[in-house]
């Protein structure tokens, strides 16, 4: 029998990976997810921040497992996803969430930033999604949710970012593309698309981007980490289970403009 209700939104028994969840979006995901009933192991590269992401989770009754990977690293990826299933009897969730941006004219963006931006925006996506995939339509499927931006939709003022806003295209389009592919193997993959949330990332409190970040949102605020969080939840959870290739905006209105 299917799930109804407040049950459908429950992962119990599930086991998830995500990217990048020593902070910002990724600590809170992590977090929503083990509160909502699943096993769930992050990645980062910074062995002593993910330690202390253990320990904060921790103090919170959340127990969660750390993996130090740099996930630009093919090795890394497969080590990352290799372990993740290990450790935590399998895996049928993934979050794709570890990601990087570069504020510059595209005329002063260097040939590095535009690499890391692709390597890690774009690149480790896929290779996570394929690792984790395989696995996953080996043992009957399960739900992956890619981390875009509604910088994949419209290009952010005032500062220029046209790398980020690329890959965050593309991060769309391979959400649809795996969509459409793996729909036959019982995995769905979804994205979804942030407006502005303060993390280390997007410094949302400096006067500069008052205007065009926070005035230009419908709802003239920014978002909290805990406040994407729940959608991330849904679409992984049987409440989704005919959604797949949707991209969730989550943005306080920024994109109706
Ligand atoms: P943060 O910079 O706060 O966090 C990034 C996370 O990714 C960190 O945990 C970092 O840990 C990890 N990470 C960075 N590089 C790598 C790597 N090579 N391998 C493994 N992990 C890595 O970013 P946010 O929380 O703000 O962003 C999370 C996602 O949400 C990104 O994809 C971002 O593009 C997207 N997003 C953010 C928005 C915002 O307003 N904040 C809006 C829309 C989308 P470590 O340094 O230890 O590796």
């Amino acid at each position: 029998m299917s799930a109804t209700g407040l049950s459908a939104f429950s992962l119990e028994g599930r086991k998830a990976l995500v990217t990048g969840g020593n902070r910002g979006l990724g600590f809170a995901f992590t977090e929503a997810l083990a509160s909502c009933g699943a096993a769930v192991a992050f990645a980062g590269r910074d062995a002593t921040a993910n330690e202390s992401a253990v320990r904060r989770l921790a103090a919170s009754g959340i127990e969660a497992y750390a993996i130090t990977a740099d996930l630009t690293r093919d090795d890394d990826v497969d080590r990352t996803v290799d372990e993740a299933a290990r450790t935590l009897g399998g895996l049928d969730i993934v979050v794709n969430n570890a990601g990087v941006c570069f504020h510059n004219p595209s005329w002063d963006a260097p040939d590095e930033e535009w690499q890391q931006v692709f390597d890690l925006n774009v690149r480790a996506v896929w290779k996570v999604s394929l690792a984790a995939g395989r696995h996953m339509r080996d043992t009957g499927g399960g739900a992956i949710v890619n981390i875009g931006s509604i910088s994949g939709l419209i290009v952010n003022r005032p500062q220029m970012q046209a790398p980020y806003n690329a890959s965050k295209a593309a991060v769309h389009q391979l959400t649809k593309s795996l969509a459409a592919e793996w729909a036959p193997h019982n995995i769905r993959v979804n994205a979804v698309a942030p407006g502005y949330v303060k993390t280390e990332m997007a410094p949302v409190d400096r006067p500069e981007f008052q205007r065009m970040w926070i005035e230009d949102t419908p709802q003239q605020r920014y978002a909290t980490p805990d406040e994407i969080a729940p959608s991330v939840v849904f679409l992984c959870s049987p409440a989704a289970s005919f959604i797949t290739g949707t991209i969730l905006v989550i943005d306080g209105g920024y994109t109706v403009f």
